[in-house]
């Protein structure tokens, strides 16, 4: 008999033959995902955040008609004689809202304000800074440009164009743009349910007294906040004890009303570690661990028509893995484009320990200096369950898999948090 143990693969080990790798996970969860089928139609206001589910396609011009881009008046350019000084009789005034009905003949103007329409034949507008008023008259140089300060009929959007694709998320420009069309709802995609609920014998909520050997369960605290920044309808289940029939019974009744479970703890190998073997009597398990430090023991599978996805425990893990891998799950979901988080380039002022094999993701606060380049330190201790690395942090720091620690000076990749 060997006086050594031979360690199995646990979550300390760098590689492990059994991890699929980042790009595998996201492909793999691509492929399940189907975006929700069902639409609503909201006043543009409740949109705000929302899903575009069909293009929008302009009714309208914008602007309806030529107008001024200043105040000034409104010319025939054919009237300015070349090289020389014209002078123009005025004979009535356009304001914004209230056009001028005459015609401008030749060697006339009207006094046009921002906004207003050109008159009919006028084609220029000349800035009233450039003209000089006497007795009545508009004098105007030679200087001028035919259409000048004449903003054209459909030269912001022009009728039949589309201006917003479906998937599109509706932010505040998108809501002034259909305002501006005359367009007062909109057709969106429904939220999808996604319902959550944290495991563990040890887990409190806040508020209630801590026992001894008990802990604060912060999982469902975070997670809605995270879920928060979607939309999508939240589903709390609250606290299910680490026992195979409660976990079953909750995913089943979860499975009948959400789109997306989620769950925190219960992945990994310990003996109160139930979720896999219940997805795997009541589901389907598609992978189970990946490449990623923190995070390794992600389960992503399907509950009847709900996908599923079990979070690991520690509460960083819980936030990393839910921006790596569930905020694009749920993105596709919601029918919108997958939008991730921009990466950008930061000088390490740190050393940063890291072992080939797996793809890492540590917390960091960026900063930026004068010549505006991005500096990144990390915040303390690393370990997946220290969650004030998280709350200090502002951004991840992205070592890839074969990356072997980071020296001072040297770049990585950083991502900023899209919560901040
Ligand atoms: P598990 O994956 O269930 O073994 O959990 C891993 C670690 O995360 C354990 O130390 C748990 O106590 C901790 N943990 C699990 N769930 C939560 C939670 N909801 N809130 C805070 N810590 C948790
Ligand atoms: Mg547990």
């Amino acid at each position: 008999m060997s006086n050594k143990i031979t360690p199995t693969a646990s979550c300390a080990d760098p590689s492990d033959p059994e991890s699929i790798r980042v790009s595998a996970a996201l492909e793999r969860i691509a492929q399940q995902v189907t975006p929700i089928s069902e639409s609503e139609e909201l006043p543009i206001r409740d949109c705000l955040g929302r899903i575009n589910f069909e293009k929008v396609v302009s009714p309208i011009n914008v602007p309806a008609h030529a107008n001024s881009a200043m105040d000034g008046y409104a010319i025939a350019f054919d009237s300015l004689v070349d090289d020389s000084i014209t002078e123009l009789e005025e004979i009535g005034t356009a304001y914004a809202g209230i056009a001028f009905d005459g015609i401008c003949g030749d060697r006339q103007c009207v006094r046009v304000m921002t906004g207003a329409v050109i008159p009919q034949g006028a084609d220029t507008v000349i800035m009233q800074e450039q003209v000089e008023l006497d007795s009545g008259q508009v004098r105007v140089d030679a200087d001028h440009r035919r259409g000048e300060n004449v903003r054209h009929a459909g030269e912001d959007i022009a009728v039949d164009q589309t201006v917003i694709e479906p998937g599109a998320s509706i932010n505040p420009a998108n809501l002034g743009v259909l305002a501006s069309l005359g367009i007062d709802k909109l057709k969106v995609y429904r939220k999808p349910v996604v319902a959550f609920f944290s495991t563990g014998d040890e887990l409190v909520s806040p508020g209630q007294p801590l026992e001894k050997g008990k802990i604060y369960d912060s999982n469902r605290y975070t997670l809605f906040g995270l879920l928060s920044g979607l939309p999508v309808e939240i589903l709390d289940l609250g606290v299910i004890k680490d026992e195979p029939e409660s976990i079953r019974h909750t995913l089943v009744e979860a499975s009948e009303r959400a789109d997306l479970i989620i769950t925190t703890g219960g992945v990994s190998v310990g003996e109160a570690d139930y979720i896999k073997t219940v997805l795997a009597e009541i589901g389907d398990i598609n992978f189970w661990k990946i490449a990623i430090k923190p995070g390794r023991p992600l389960t992503f599978g399907k509950i009847r028509q709900s996908l599923f996805i079990g979070l690991p425990g520690n509460p960083v893990a819980v936030m990393v893995t839910f921006s790596q891998f569930a905020t694009p799950a749920i993105q596709q979901l919601c029918g919108a484009e997958i939008v991730s988080p921009a990466r950008l380039k930061a000088i390490s002022i740190d050393k940063l320990r890291k072992l080939p094999g797996r793809q890492e993701i540590q917390r960091g606060i960026a900063t930026h200096d004068e010549n505006n380049e991005w500096r990144v330190g990390k915040t303390g201790k690393q370990g997946s369950g220290i969650l004030s690395s998280m709350s200090k942090a502002n951004c991840f720091i992205l070592l890839p898999e074969e990356n072997t620690g980071v020296e001072p000076g040297d770049a990585v990749d950083i991502q900023l948090f899209d919560w901040d």
